[in-house]
């Protein structure tokens, strides 16, 4: 096995050299003209010895030279280097010529030799061209009439045409060109087809490489938007908190020392002030968490049950004061960011118990489904459910339904899905009001490839 591997990409680097890519019908020529060197070198003893013997034996010195010959030519083709390829294919054919014609001469029609020089035009039209097979033809056509005249005639004696009949001559041998006619133009059509849809492979080929470059520059002109837009949000939220802090103290400095000089809805107005501002502050810190995702992630292999069970207990106080029950089964273990990923199921387990229905209990369960290329969680509660029309401007920053009536600031279920997006994933919410909520999100397998790609 290991003689023969060696033995064929000794051949394709003296025969084909360096691997082109496939252009045009010629590559897939190339190949065969390869391959039908590689095979009959290999089982060449099986023809070529019982041929030197039966030669040998029958007297016919010069088939038995023919037959060494062969095996050098061959030997040659499959093993020197400096012969072009067409010069190298044009000699196979060649060698293939001389040896039909040599059969045919000394073993007349009843030998291999009409076969092998109808062999002869098929594999050249095969290997080379049907140009250079009709060429073939034409010469065959020609020598081949010349010897039917010959024997119509008596001008030589040739072995050949020796005790042959003009009749039976033509006969056989007008079958022999039109056969050949025929089967190199078939292929000439069949090529000129695949010729065709080769080079329309080639352009789509080209088409598609030129638009994934595109998307490519996009993907990147993106990513570079992103940071951009996440430094900048980082930036603001730094920024504003100074003077928020001095807004805050102020406030408070007020409150306290001149409360009993204050008409009452100056107080009023400025406790408005104060929580506002401890809402603002609340909310600038949500943006800094979430401008700060995925930086420094660190990517390693955890188990999502274990994460479950760690948050079952960081969120205990929130499930027993609502009286929620977390269900989970068969959860895997995966490669992912694991704090980020810890966030994200905390954000989706949080609000499932907080957006809950007045007076049913509360059940989240959680589950994951294998697919080919990733990983699909469910987190379904039977909560208040979303309407359809907000389900997918919930996952922007800042949006919020039900302001009033539940706390918040908006900023969960964008965390989840920058979370899910560092993950190569995509989360989706499928809901229908008051009847509970199925949040989907998938992680990718391939992390590998993705962190190598940004
Ligand atoms: P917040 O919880 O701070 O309001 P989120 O980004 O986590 O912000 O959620 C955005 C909005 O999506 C929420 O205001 C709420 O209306 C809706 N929502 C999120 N999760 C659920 C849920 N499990 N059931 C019903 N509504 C939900």
């Amino acid at each position: 096995m290991k003689y023969w591997g060696e033995y064929k990409t000794r051949l394709a680097e003296t025969i084909l050299g360096q691997q082109e890519a496939i252009q045009n019908l010629s590559y897939y020529r190339n190949q065969l003209f390869y391959f039908i060197v590689l095979y009959t070198l290999a089982f060449s003893p099986l023809a070529i010895v019982p041929g030197i013997i039966a030669s040998y034996l029958t007297g016919f010195v010069n088939l038995l030279i023919l037959n060494i010959l062969t095996f050098v030519v061959l030997l040659l083709l499959a093993f020197f280097s400096p012969i072009k390829l067409r010069t190298r294919k044009l000699i196979f054919i060649s060698t293939l010529f001389i040896i039909a014609w040599t059969l045919l001469y000394n073993l007349q029609l009843e030998g291999p030799g009409l076969i092998y020089l109808f062999s002869v035009t098929i594999v050249s039209c095969l290997i080379l061209s049907g140009k250079i097979a009709y060429r073939l033809i034409f010469v065959n056509s020609v020598l081949l009439t010349i010897l039917g005249l010959n024997i119509e005639f008596q001008w030589l004696k040739l072995t050949i045409t020796e005790g042959q009949s003009t009749t039976t001559w033509f006969g056989i041998v007008v079958n022999l060109i039109f056969l050949s006619i025929i089967i190199v133009a078939c292929f000439e059509v069949i090529f000129r087809k695949l010729e065709k849809i080769i080079v329309q492979q080639r352009r789509l080929n080209a088409i598609v490489n030129q638009d994934n470059q595109k998307i490519l520059d996009a993907q990147n002109v993106l990513m570079e938007k992103n940071e951009e837009l996440n430094q900048f949000a980082h930036t603001i939220a730094h920024d504003l908190k100074e003077p928020l802090r001095s807004m805050q103290a102020f406030a408070h400095l007020t409150i306290s020392k001149y409360r009993t000089a204050l008409p009452e809805k100056g107080q009023e107005f400025l406790t408005y002030i104060q929580t506002s501002s401890e809402r603002m502050a609340a909310l600038l810190d949500s943006l800094l968490d979430y401008a700060q995702i995925g930086k420094g992630k660190e990517k390693s292999v955890f188990s999502v049950r274990k994460l479950v069970e760690e948050l079952e207990k960081d969120l205990s106080q929130l499930i027993r004061e609502n009286d929620a029950t977390i269900k989970y089964n068969g959860l895997p273990q995966i490669m992912g960011y694991e704090i980020e990923f810890k966030l994200l199921l905390q954000n989706l387990l949080a609000n499932a118990i907080k957006f809950k229905k007045n007076n049913e209990d509360i059940e989240v369960k959680i589950k994951a489904n294998e697919k080919d290329d990733s990983w699909e969680f469910l987190v379904t509660d039977n909560g208040i459910g979303i309407e359809e029309r907000h389900q997918e401007k919930i996952f922007t920053i800042f949006h919020r339904l039900h302001r009033d009536k539940f706390p918040g600031t908006g900023l969960g279920l964008a965390n989840c899905k920058k979370i899910v997006e560092i993950h190569g994933g995509k989360i989706w919410v499928e809901s229908l009001a008051n009847q509970g909520s199925t949040f989907y999100f998938t992680i990718s397998k391939d992390l590998e490839n993705m962190s190598k790609n940004g």
